[in-house]
């Protein structure tokens, strides 16, 4: 007979990279492991202000054992939006770069940088951000997945639930939530 499965067991060693946000602005950053579910505390950088990883052992732990995130793990709010993190000079000069050779290669140049762009957003990691705090989240696993920023909720969680009529916060937030329509 085999051993129950323990849900908390990381199966996963990749170490999340969180940039803390402080209330003077600044961002700390500091690493989480899959399955991490003690809060611990650190100091600002800038200001020295006392920063606590509170979202690790929320009730349902903000990350789990294969690095999904499940919430934000500084505050521990369910909801987060996702955006890629590409540098946007480097898209940008992909593009200067394509065109200045466009007339000697045929125009191709400006189909390969297309491809490029595209092949760099893909490589490039995503970024989960708290609609709340705003702390920052890199390197999570691929589940539960968080769509991209919605102005309903960043005005619902900045002015209360009666900003927006009649939406309320979708049970366990954002995790696998779909992309907002508009
Ligand atoms: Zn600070
Ligand atoms: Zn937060």
């Amino acid at each position: 007979m085999s051993a129950p499965q323990e849900s908390t067991t990381p199966t996963s060693t990749k170490k999340l990279s969180v940039r803390i946000a402080c209330e003077c602005g600044y961002f700390t950053q500091t690493k989480v492991l899959p399955g991490e579910t003690t809060a611990r505390t650190l100091p600002c950088e800038h200001c020295g202000a006392e920063l606590t990883l509170s979202g690790l052992e929320a009730e349902t732990p903000a990350i789990d054992g294969s690095g999904g995130i499940w919430s934000c793990a500084v505050c521990g709010h369910p909801e987060l939006f996702t955006r890629r993190d590409l540098p946007q000079k480097i898209g940008v000069s992909v593009v200067i770069i394509a065109a200045i050779l466009a007339p000697w290669t045929n125009y191709l140049s400006l189909v390969a940088a297309a491809l490029i762009d595209c092949a760099l957003y893909f490589l490039m990691p995503s970024v989960a951000t708290c609609y709340v705090c705003l702390s920052e989240h890199r390197g999570y696993g691929p589940a539960p997945t968080h769509p991209r920023y919605d102005p309903e909720i960043a005005d619902r969680v900045r002015f209360g639930d009666k900003a927006v009529m009649g939406v309320p916060m979708r049970e366990g937030g954002t995790a696998n939530a779909p992309e907002p329509h508009h």
